[in-house]
C-alpha cells in the first residue's frame, strides 16, 4: 500500500460519503418517525410533501442552490441536511487516509455512519433509535470478525463493560442520560475496543463543558432545566477515539503505568 492508494481511497470515500451522507440523513428522519428509510424512494418535503426534484437532491450543493428553502412551499430545510453530509464525507475520508484501502475500513465506515444517525436523530428528535442501533450491531459483529478476527474478546469485553458502566451512570442521574445512550456505549465498545475509554471520557468532558456554557448563557436555573442531548457529544468522542484512541491509551500507560 503506497500513500497514492491510500489518497485515492480517500478522495473515492470522501466522493462517496457524500450521497452516503444523503441516505443517512433520510435514515435519522424517518426511522424515528416509524417510516421505512426506502419508502418512499424519492425524499419529500417535510413541510408540504412534495417529491423533491433531482438535483435538489444533490448532497449539499441542491440545498445551497435553493438557499435552504423548498421549491414548491417557500419552507425552510434545516441546514442540518448539509451539515450532516458534509460531516459524513469528511468522515469517510479521513477514513480512508488513515486506514487505507484494507478490510479495517468496513467497520470504520459502519462506526461512522452510525455515530452520524445517531447524533443526527438525537439533536432532530431526541431519540437515538434502536433499530439503528441494532442494525449497526449486526453489521458490526460481522464487520469487527472480519476485520480483527483475533481481537474478538476485547471488542466483546469493551462493549459489554461500556454498556454496564453507561447504565450505572444512568441510573445513578436519570436525568442525564437515556437508554438509548446506554445501547449506544455498547455499540461504541463493539467498535472501538478499549478505546472506548477515552471515547466516554472525551463524551463527558465536551458535554459537561457545552452544559456549563449553556449555563453560563441562559442562567444556571434556566441552563439546569434545557435538556442537552448527549449522544453528539458521545458520536463526536466516538469520532475522536476512532483516529486517536489508540495514541490516548498508549500516552496514558506509558505515563501512568509505567509502559
Ligand atoms: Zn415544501
Amino acid at each position: 500500500m503506497n500513500s497514492e492508494d491510500t489518497l485515492l481511497t480517500a478522495i473515492l470515500l470522501f466522493v462517496l460519503g457524500l450521497p452516503v451522507g444523503s441516505f443517512l440523513n433520510v435514515v435519522a428522519y424517518r426511522v424515528p418517525r416509524g417510516e421505512t428509510p426506502w419508502s418512499p424512494a424519492r425524499s419529500y418535503c417535510p413541510s408540504c410533501q412534495a417529491q423533491l426534484h433531482a438535483r435538489d437532491n444533490i448532497p449539499v450543493l441542491g440545498w445551497l442552490l435553493l438557499r435552504g428553502r423548498c421549491r414548491y412551499c417557500d419552507a425552510s430545510i434545516s441546514w442540518k441536511y448539509p451539515v450532516f453530509e458534509a460531516i459524513t464525507a469528511l468522515l469517510f475520508g479521513a477514513i480512508g487516509l488513515k486506514f487505507g484501502w484494507s478490510v479495517e475500513l468496513l467497520p470504520a465506515l459502519l462506526f461512522a455512519s452510525t455515530l452520524v444517525v445517531v447524533a443526527n436523530s438525537d439533536i432532530d428528535m431526541r431519540v437515538v433509535p434502536n433499530a439503528v442501533l441494532f442494525v449497526s450491531l449486526l453489521f458490526g459483529v460481522v464487520a469487527q470478525a472480519l476485520a480483527y478476527p483475533d481481537d474478538w474478546l476485547t471488542w466483546a469485553l469493551s462493549a459489554t463493560i461500556a454498556f454496564a458502566v453507561m447504565l450505572i451512570i444512568a441510573l445513578a442521574y436519570p436525568r442525564g442520560m437515556g437508554m438509548g445512550d446506554v445501547k449506544l456505549a455498547g455499540i461504541m465498545g463493539l467498535y472501538l475496543g478499549r478505546a472506548v475509554a477515552p471515547a466516554l471520557l472525551f463524551a463527558f468532558l465536551t458535554g459537561t463543558i457545552f452544559g456549563l456554557a449553556v449555563m453560563a448563557s441562559k442562567g444556571v436555573a434556566e441552563g439546569r432545566k434545557t435538556k442537552v442531548p448527549f449522544a453528539p457529544f458521545m458520536a463526536a468522542g466516538g469520532v475522536f477515539a476512532l483516529f486517536f484512541g489508540e495514541d490516548v491509551i498508549d500516552w496514558y500507560l506509558d505515563t501512568f503505568a509505567g509502559g
